[in-house]
């Protein structure tokens, strides 16, 4: 059954990624856990299949007596772990990976977004067996200066680092020329590093497309490639990357009131370009709005899209899972 656009009430909001705090994410104090999600929501208002049982006190030694880490198929390619919101976790992040795995994500790719956050986001990936790690500067973290990119390149030194970025062009922010011309020297240097360490790329666009396909066809890598994440851009830009040898991930936007332009883009999507991603904490989907977005919220997005392709959730998960390891070939 298909969603209609206005069928779930919730506002269209095109998130910046990590650069736009939405309102009413933040301060969550509900503590709640993922029921299993084997079931496909397929009414026009679903309910919310979270279930409030007080995550923090139940412990995962009682989420193992009911089966939940069995469930183990989703991964959420992209997210910010270094940023989530800790409150419904007490400050604990090992409890929000902890409720990700009990909610069935398998893996977690981490994104760095500046030369600040990198070495962060690495010993994150080091500290857990099922996160890896990306390194980058974020398009609107270019602001005067081009960031030096020999400090990517010793941050991708780590085994556990699968990929380079987020990087990109992001115009909706970035209006002046200068701060442009800043993003787009700082994505060349970050292609050709990822082509010279033959690694995917991350890639965020936004406002950006000819110039975003432009450089992935002078600079990026056919074999390697990389994905458009957070993808809310054209069929036709879809169509482009695709041919590019790219991929594309889709987050929790999918779920939105307006999106439907984007439920089209991934009605056509070939099953095996196909990734998912929360981009947590940016960006809760349906029916989490009003909470800031985790990884184990990729469940979700991973039961609407598998809707939108007529599969159930188990298949959409096998198969995503599939491509991200094929993308992200040092992920094992
Ligand atoms: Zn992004
Ligand atoms: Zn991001």
């Amino acid at each position: 059954m298909k969603r209609s656009c206005f069928a779930n009430g919730d506002p269209v909001v095109r998130g910046g990624c990590h650069h736009l705090q939405l309102p009413g994410l933040s301060g969550s104090s509900s503590r709640q856990h993922p029921a299993n999600g084997q079931v496909i929501n397929t009414s026009e208002n679903p309910p919310d299949p979270v279930t409030d049982i007080g995550f923090s006190e139940v412990g995962s030694s009682i989420l193992s007596g009911l089966g939940f880490q069995e469930i183990r198929m989703f991964i959420d390619s992209h997210c910010h772990l270094d940023r989530l919101d800790l409150s419904a976790y007490e400050g604990n992040l090992d409890l929000a990976v902890e409720a990700a795995r009990a909610a069935g994500v398998d893996r977690i790719l981490c994104i760095g977004i500046d030369l600040e956050n990198g070495p962060e986001v690495v010993s994150l990936a080091q500290r857990y067996e099922d996160v890896y790690a990306s390194v980058g500067v974020h398009p609107l973290d270019c602001k005067e200066m081009v960031p030096d990119i020999d400090m990517v390149r010793s941050l991708a030194n780590h085994k556990k680092v699968v990929a380079i970025g987020e990087t990109g062009l992001d115009y909706y922010y970035a209006t002046t020329e200068g701060v442009q011309a800043v993003q787009r020297q700082s994505f060349i240097n970050h292609l050709e590093l990822a082509k010279g360490l033959e690694l995917p790329v991350v890639v965020h666009t936004r406002d950006a497309r000819e110039d975003t396909l432009d450089f992935l066809r002078e600079y990026g890598s056919r074999e390697f490639a990389g994905v458009l994440h957070c993808f809310t851009e054209s069929l036709a830009m879809a169509k482009a990357a695709l041919d590019l040898n790219y991929y594309i991930s889709i987050s929790g936007i999918v779920t939105f009131r307006n999106a439907c332009a984007l439920r089209e883009v991934v009605e056509y999507l070939p099953m095996d370009r196909l990734l998912i991603e929360t981009d947590s904490p940016y960006l809760t989907p349906i029916p989490h709005r009003g909470k800031s977005n985790e990884p184990r919220f990729v469940a979700d997005v991973a039961r609407f899209v598998a809707e939108l392709k007529g599969v159930a959730p188990e298949v959409l998960g096998k198969k995503t899972s599939e491509n991200f390891y094929r993308l992200f070939y040092r992920a094992v």
